[in-house]
């Protein structure tokens, strides 16, 4: 099979997973948006996703999404997903339409100058380490909340919500309540914002069907679409290198 046939299969099977979690909780399937992940995966990849009707893409590295955002379409568009550093901010800026993986104070100062530089406005998303694993970058909630105000003062950045990666457990069940307590602490975002905050991008392929019953909007979703990911980042194919003789 090749990638189009094998994502467009594996793509209808998580729709059908997405719209039986909506339909236990009474959500309408409508208000819930695949973030494709493609880390490791090459533009050949990203090219047959968009065939299949994939709009928005998640990167969780800056340089590697530097290397392949020129080689894909230029309709979808990308989301950053993981750790930004500072020095980063520029090239994240100015390659993704969201950069779900705000995680203190200072870099989103950072993203507010070189935003404003850019001439635009940028959605960003509020990480969360919900669990407080020393491992995993994100806001703890006590911080988030004091630090809210003084973020949502920045006028080049647009808060759209909360995002978190929750302790991985086999059991999706016991990643419930993690995804329970990033939805009860958006909820108090938005008392102290006084404003609604519309995205809560929670889920991977071992649990979306839970994180879509606890309201998430974006699963970010990399090996149920694509298979397991090579340890290793490939190399990008040069531009109008063939695509057949890739291994
Ligand atoms: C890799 C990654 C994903 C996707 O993980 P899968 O388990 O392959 O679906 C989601 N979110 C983040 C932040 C990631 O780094």
């Amino acid at each position: 099979m090749d990638w189009t046939e094998r994502i467009a299969a594996n793509l209808a099977a998580v729709n059908e997973r997405i719209r039986a979690a909506c339909a236990r909780a009474g959500r309408d399937p409508a208000q819930i948006t695949i973030v494709a992940v493609t880390k490791t995966h090459p533009p050949e990849v990203v090219r047959a996703a968009a065939v299949c009707g994939l709009r928005v893409f998640g990167e969780n590295r800056v340089q590697e999404a530097k290397a392949k955002i020129p080689h894909c379409p230029s309709s979808i568009h990308w989301h950053l997903i993981g750790h930004l550093q500072t020095n980063k901010v520029r090239d994240a800026v100015a390659l993704f339409e969201m950069i779900q993986s705000v995680d203190s104070l200072r870099l989103a100062e950072e993203i507010q100058r070189r935003a404003e530089q850019a001439g635009r406005r940028l959605p960003v998303l509020l990480e969360v380490n919900v669990a407080g694993e020393a491992s995993k970058s994100g806001y703890s909630p006590d911080r988030l909340l004091e630090e809210l105000s003084a973020l949502n003062a920045l006028p080049r950045l647009e808060i759209q919500g909360l995002m978190t990666v929750p302790p991985w457990s086999p059991d999706p069940e016991r990643v419930r309540p993690w995804f329970r307590k990033l939805r009860e602490l958006k909820d108090a975002c938005e008392d102290r914002l006084g404003a609604p905050l519309p995205h809560l991008s929670m889920g991977m392929s071992q649990d979306f069907e839970v994180a879509v019953e606890e309201g998430a909007t974006m699963v970010r979703l990399g090996t149920v679409l694509f298979g397991p990911r090579a340890s290793t980042v490939r190399p990008i194919p040069v531009e109008g290198a063939d695509p057949g003789t890739g291994d």
